[in-house]
Formats: C-alpha cells, sequence, structure tokens
C-alpha cells in the first residue's frame, strides 16, 4: 500500500521529544523518562529482516527494536516506518542499516580498489553517491568503511578494506567518513558512517576468517587504530565492534576497547553497534554464560545496541535483567541515549518517509554510472608491460577473444558485497570491449573454466531477495566443451584478452583460501592459450594478491582490476585502448609466494645485513610488488627530496619538496610517495612508513614540485615501555618515490628532548 508522506503530527502536551524546536539532547532525555524498561531493551535491538512485513510489524508496533538491517525496498520502508510512528506506543522512528560497502544500485570498484586509487578525494565522491542512494531508499546508516587493516592476504576481507598501511588508511577513512555523513550528522542525502571491525579483525591468526586476534598494544596503537581514530575525528556516527576475541576477550565485551581506548582515548560519541549477532556469540566464545549474560556484557561494555538474528538477546532479557539487578538501568539509558541521538541528528523525528518515486529516479542517475566508471579507471593497477604492449590500438587486430571465468560474468565484475548479480546496467569486460570496439573488429568471448569454492560460501545458504543464484557446477563434459571452446576461439583470434583470478564468492566475509595460486583450470587455460604464439594479455581480477608463478614472466602485460563495479568493463576497455592511463598503486605488498605471508613493508629490521636478514633459502627475500608499486604508460621522474629545515623541532614542521616531471609522450597520473625511518630511539620502528603521498595528473613534458608537511605527529609512535605516545629525538631517514621501494633520500632530526605527546 501507499503511505502518505507527510511529517509527524506536532508534539502533544507531555511529548516534549516531538518538538523541533528542542536540541536533540533534551528531546533524548524527555523520550528516555517516557520509556518503559522493555521500551528501552527493544531500543537497543536491531534485527536483520528477513522475512516478509506482516512478520515484522507486530515487532515493531511493540517496540522491540530500535532499527532493522537488510530491507532496501522504499515502499516496505515506509510501510514499517508508518507503523513505528504511528501505531507504536511512543512513536519512535526506526533507523534502517545497511552494508553499503562499495555502492547501493550503482556499484563502484571494491574497497581495496578504491584504495588503489590513492585518491582520497576521489574515494568521498564515491561514498557520497553510495549514501544519495541508499538514503534515497529510506536507508540511514552504512555499515561501512571498513578499517581493518590486512597484511595477511589469505584473509578475504582484505577485499573491503584499506590494504596494509595506516597513514593510507586514515587518509581514506576520513574521506569515507565525509563522504557517507557529508558535514554533519542529519546533512540531506547522506547517511550515518560506522567503521568497523573495531578492533584487529584483520589480523586473525592464519588468515582465517573469525579466528581469534592476538595483537601487543604497541600493534594495536600503531598499525590498527589509527584509522579508526581518523574515522572518529572526523565525526563518524557509528562503530560496528569486531566478532573476534582480541587477546581473549571478545571485542563485543571488551569495556577497555570499547570505553577506554574508544570514548575515552578517541574521544568517540556516537553510538556502537555489535556485529551480526555478536552479542550472542559471546556464549559460543567461552566468554557469557547465557545470553542474558552476553546483553549484559556488551551493554556494560560499551557496545550500545545488538545486531541479532532474529529476536536479540537485548530485547527479550535485559529489562529483566535491570530488575534483577545485573544491570544499572542509568547504563542502558546511557545505550538507548546514544541511539536516540542519532534518529533526532538524523531528523528521523521530522521526516521518518521518503518518496519512492523520487528514490527510482536517484537509483538510475546516470552521472552515478559515470562516477562508477570514472572510479574504476582510477582503480587498476599495471604490474607488467613489456615493450609497450599496453595500450592496445583500435583497429589493429580484426578477431579479438576475450576469455576467461570472468570475461563475461556481471556478477563477477560487481565483486562481493553487492547483493544484487544480474543489473542489466552492468558492463562485463566482454561488453566493455566489444562496445569499444565497434565496427573496428569482431570481439567473442567464452569463459574457458569455471570457478568454484570447494566449500560453498555462507552466503548461498543465506536467501537475499532478488540474488540470483550462482550457476551450478560444470559436469567433465560440459567442463571439457568449454574448455576447447576457448581455446579454440583463441586460435581463431588475433590477438587474446585473458581474465584471470577469483569469483566474486572467493574473497569477502567467509572466503578465506589457505593458498593465493589461481583456482580451477586458470593455469592451463593461460598455458594453451600462450602456446598459441598469439599477442596475450591479461587482466587479473580478484580481492587479493595472487601468485601468478610462471605467469609473470610469460605474459607480457598484467592489467590489476580488483572488481571494477558496474561500469567495470568500460573502464578496463578504455585502460586497455589508451583512452585513459593506468595510475593505480598496490595498497597492499604482493607476495611471491603463500609461505611468505604475513608479508609487508614497514617490517622492523633485524641485525643482519639487509641482504641476509629474513631470508627464505628457497625465495628472494623480497615480495613480487612492493607496497605503493604500479606502473603507467607514460614515465614520471622524480626529484630527489629538498627540506625547508633541517630539524624537526618541538611543535614545529619540515617542509618536503619535490619535482615530478612526465618525461613520457602520453599524459598520466603518478603518486608520489614519501616514507621516514627513525634510525635510534626508545624502541626498534619500521625500516620506512608512509606519512604522505599525493596523486597528480602531468601532461607530457609537465613537471610539477609539490610539497609534503611533516610534524610531530608524523615523527610520533606509541611505546610499549612508556604505555604511551612518544616523541624521541634523533635523526630519521626520508624517501621520496613511486613506491615503498623510493629510492630519492635525504634525513632530518627531530629536535627536543624525548617527550610524550598527546594520542
Ligand atoms: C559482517 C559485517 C556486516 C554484517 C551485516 C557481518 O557478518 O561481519 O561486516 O556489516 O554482517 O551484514
Amino acid at each position: 500500500g501507499a503511505v502518505a508522506l507527510r511529517a509527524q503530527a506536532p508534539a502533544a502536551a507531555g511529548q516534549a521529544w516531538l518538538d523541533p524546536k528542542l536540541g536533540a539532547e533534551q528531546r533524548a532525555d524527555a523520550l528516555l523518562k517516557a520509556m518503559t524498561l522493555e521500551e528501552k531493551a527493544g531500543q537497543v535491538s536491531q534485527q536483520f529482516m528477513f522475512g516478509a512485513f506482516e512478520n515484522f510489524a507486530p515487532v515493531v508496533r511493540d517496540q522491540k527494536v530500535g532499527s532493522l538491517l537488510f530491507v532496501t525496498d522504499p515502499a516496505i520502508i515506509n510501510r514499517l516506518q508508518k507503523v513505528a510512528v504511528e501505531e507504536s506506543r511512543l512513536k519512535i522512528p526506526l533507523l534502517f542499516g545497511y552494508d553499503v560497502i562499495h555502492g547501493f544500485r550503482t556499484i563502484f570498484p571494491v574497497p581495496i580498489g578504491n584504495a588503489a586509487s590513492w585518491d582520497p578525494d576521489g574515494v568521498e565522491r564515491v561514498q557520497a553517491v553510495a549514501a544519495a542512494e541508499a538514503r534515497a531508499v529510506g536507508i540511514h546508516w552504512a555499515f561501512s568503511p571498513m578499517l581493518d587493516i590486512a597484511r595477511d592476504p589469505r584473509w578475504g576481507r582484505i577485499v573491503e578494506g584499506p590494504g596494509e598501511d595506516p597513514f593510507l588508511a586514515a587518509a581514506l577513512a576520513r574521506a569515507q567518513v565525509r563522504g557517507f555523513q557529508g558535514p554533519a550528522l542529519g546533512t540531506p542525502g547522506r547517511i550515518i558512517a560506522g567503521p568497523k571491525h573495531f578492533a584487529g579483525y584483520g589480523a586473525a591468526e592464519g588468515g582465517r576468517d573469525y579466528d581469534g586476534v592476538q595483537l601487543s598494544d604497541a600493534q594495536l596503537y600503531n598499525v590498527i587504530l589509527p584509522p579508526f581514530a581518523a574515522a572518529v575525528a572526523a565525526g563518524a556516527g557509528n562503530v560496528m565492534s569486531a566478532y573476534m576475541d582480541l587477546n581473549d576477550i571478545p571485542a563485543v565485551g571488551n569495556a577497555w576497547l570499547l570505553t577506554d581506548v574508544l570514548r575515552g582515548q578517541m574521544g568517540f560519541q556516537g553510538f556502537v553497534v555489535s556485529d551480526a549477532n555478536g552479542t550472542k556469540n559471546q556464549v559460543v566464545q567461552n566468554f557469557a554464560s547465557d545470553e542474558a549474560d552476553a546483553a549484559v556484557r556488551s551493554v556494560a561494555a560499551g557496545n550500545d545496541m545488538e545486531m541479532a538474528f532474529g529476536p536479540a538477546a537485548s530485547a527479550e532479557t535485559l529489562a529483566a535483567s535491570v530488575r534483577a539487578g545485573r544491570l544499572p538501568e542509568a547504563t542502558l539509558d546511557r545505550a538507548v541515549r546514544r541511539i536516540l541521538l542519532a534518529k533526532f541528528r538524523m531528523g528521523l523525528f521530522e521526516q521518518p518517509f521518503v518518496d519512492e518515486a523520487k528514490a527510482k529516479a536517484i537509483l538510475a542517475d546516470p552521472a552515478h554510472r559515470e562516477a562508477a566508471e570514472r572510479a574504476a579507471e582510477r582503480s587498476f593497477v599495471l604490474l607488467k608491460n613489456d615493450g609497450d604492449m599496453l595500450p592496445l590500438r583500435a583497429g589493429a587486430h580484426k578477431r579479438v577473444a576475450v576469455i576467461g571465468a570472468t570475461a563475461n560474468s556481471k556478477r563477477d565484475m560487481l565483486g562481493p558485497w553487492a547483493f544484487q548479480y544480474d543489473l542489466p546496467e552492468t558492463v562485463t569486460l566482454f561488453e566493455g570491449v566489444r562496445n569499444r570496439l565497434g565496427k573496428a573488429a569482431t570481439v567473442e568471448t567464452a569463459p574457458g573454466v569455471q570457478l568454484k569454492r570447494a566449500v560453498p560460501s555462507m552466503f548461498e545458504t543465506i536467501t537475499i531477495p532478488g540474488a540470483a543464484k550462482p550457476e551450478p557446477r560444470w559436469d567433465a563434459t560440459r567442463a571439457a566443451q568449454e574448455y576447447d571452446r576457448a581455446v579454440a576461439l583463441a586460435r581463431s583470434a588475433d590477438i587474446v584478452i585473458l581474465t584471470l583470478g577469483e569469483a566474486e564468492d572467493m574473497s569477502g566475509e567467509n572466503a578465506s583460501r589457505s593458498d593465493l595460486t589461481l583456482p580451477g583450470d586458470q593455469r592451463k587455460l593461460f598455458d594453451a592459450v600462450a602456446a598459441l604464439g598469439k599477442p596475450v594479455v591479461v587482466v587479473t581480477m580478484s580481492g587479493r594478491p595472487l601468485e601468478l608463478g610462471p605467469i609473470l614472466d610469460r605474459a607480457p602485460a598484467i592489467l590489476h582490476t580488483w572488481y571494477g563495479g558496474t561500469r567495470g568493463g568500460t573502464a578496463i576497455a578504455r585502460t586497455l585502448f589508451g583512452d585513459v592511463n593506468p595510475g593505480g598503486k598496490l595498497p597492499v605488498t604482493w607476495p611471491r609466494t603463500v609461505g611468505q605471508v604475513p608479508i609487508f613493508y614497514a617490517h622492523n629490521t633485524t641485525h643482519m645485513p639487509k641482504d641476509q636478514g629474513k631470508r627464505y633459502w628457497d625465495i628472494p627475500s623480497t615480495p613480487q610488488f612492493p607496497f605503493g608499486y604500479g606502473l603507467s604508460y607514460t614515465r614520471f621522474t622524480i626529484g630527489a627530496p629538498t627540506l625547508d629545515r633541517t630539524e624537526l623541532a618541538p611543535g614545529g614542521t619540515v617542509t618536503v619538496s619535490t619535482t615530478v616531471t612526465n618525461s613520457g609522450r602520453r599524459a598520466g597520473d603518478e603518486v608520489v610517495q614519501l616514507y621516514i625511518h627513525q634510525r635510534a630511539g626508545r624502541a626498534s620502528r619500521p625500516v620506512r612508513e608512509l606519512k604522505g603521498f599525493q596523486r597528480v595528473t602531468l601532461r607530457p613534458g609537465e613537471r610539477r614540485t609539490l610539497t609534503f608537511t611533516l610534524d610531530e605527529a608524523s615523527v610520533r609512535y606509541w611505546n610499549a615501555a612508556v604505555k604511551d605516545w612518544v616523541v624521541d629525538p634523533g635523526t630519521f631517514d626520508l624517501w621520496v618515490g613511486d613506491s615503498s621501494d623510493a629510492t630519492g633520500h635525504t634525513s632530518f632530526t627531530v629536535g627536543g628532548a624525548p617527550r610524550t605527546v598527546k594520542g
């Protein structure tokens, strides 16, 4: 049924919280006073809406939930909201949350791809579009950005995050919070950002999803927390606590983490939500004795809202726990108040409904698709380009074969967390190449191989409305036919564009693996195609670095494209044919083999000389490609760094200047990176740490001077002996260049006495 779109009725006497002239704090306090214990317990409860409106309307009417997730249809959202604000006792609107990870209807590159753009402003624009689409249908809150530093590509969720480096991640964190929320909570067309998973989830033992995490405080403060601190400083309205045990204590029940660190040290003001069933999971984690205990302990720790499958433990048990004296009512009130404040600040009491017709138009906005194409173009990383094989010349080859399991798969082009697999507007690589070449060539496609997980994804067992089921596994006959058909197509072509990598369900949540080689028969397919002696361009698609082995030597050109999203195929085709020049850089170290994992650039040194330390006897100790690496169709020259002064005095700055010149023949982008290293101090510090970067676009022959400012924040770190943030005076090395292997070197000193600095 249609819902009348109107603002809520004016405040009746005694319902001061409905009065928009009062401030959010006053309104929340007034409402809290009117709430029963049961209503408070409901307010801190959130449920997955797997089921029909009819099943959830009574739950909403009785105020057993304060929030729902996983409903995306604006008509249903309006109907539920109408029940909440017209039929419930206190007329409290619902907060709707969703995984707006890399787009809503328009899908952008997966987060690690966005990170590879090294372009925070661009990433801010991406999340602003995602926010506009989600808000249009009535969603108020994104469970995003995912800010888990990941240094183990076996962990499937590396695809969802900012990569391995805290400085790059912090820049992306700020940008995404601004993109989602705009300048303040309640900005029209924007939504609440929910950085996650607090904290340490990316350091799972063995890269196994959900496994326990053991992290020293120094690692936590110096590596894991900086992006969260940046998101909080940018005003993030929500934080999601992590599933796993952090140093043996489940994050959702960890008062030190959620209250002392997040609120006390970082100054977080919003509300914390658990991960899915995170509160109840404390029982399975051998921490809480039962679900009632679990609900008490998470609220007491500072986890304000419980996300649950089915009725939340909080809704079911917290009122009784307060009555029994197991939880002070004031502690429950604290959680309720934080959630109510978010609802007031988002303007939900004034306008709980959305305009369904307008939503339809916003989801179809062509500007959003254009934005997705630009973002995809900026995310690609050129790994190899021998003899300037790329870019290709349109028309130079009359028969083009686009081969590979992901070459013509809309689902795979979108990557994980898209939830909408067969959208008509998605452009596959095959379609992108065919559209790009038009009449200039005949373009054909064949998958050749099928990519299937050995153990099915949990997402196959969850029924997501409208989501198509993946194709069933091919039998041996079909597999042989498809393989032969692809090789025959390659044989008849003048050039082969071959996609290699992983299917979309091979990274993401519940998608860790023990091996980084190409799954399925892809290696065999590559060998067969390469043996034909034709030019072969390899386009890799995956959410993690892959072990490519001999393909690295035998393929002349390799473009890594992550998962490009709605317009990924167009963007890759435009890149292959030189309409755009790839300028992305790896936000993670690319290992040679899985046995090197974890391998990351900001490691500590050993006492052994560089060429002997960290050595395996069977392979070089270096990675395949360093962090920050990526080629271009043009060439850049980066000048030696110069400093405005050689000492960073207490409270002062040092300005670093360098020049970057496009010394090739095409316009292109370079990401100039700045690294430092502390030679001696009160702790052994990493061999290099990123402290500045700028992505610039230069015409052929153009030269630009870039400046970077270092201050005390650039050189401070958390010291395990002092148990605080410190600055150690002494000499620091400094490099600028085009990757973490940068060679342009100078040094500076940090003056003053050893000191602690505010964290
Ligand atoms: C994931 C979260 C996600 C939530 C809701 C969980 O399983 O860990 O990242 O936001 O589900 O879908």
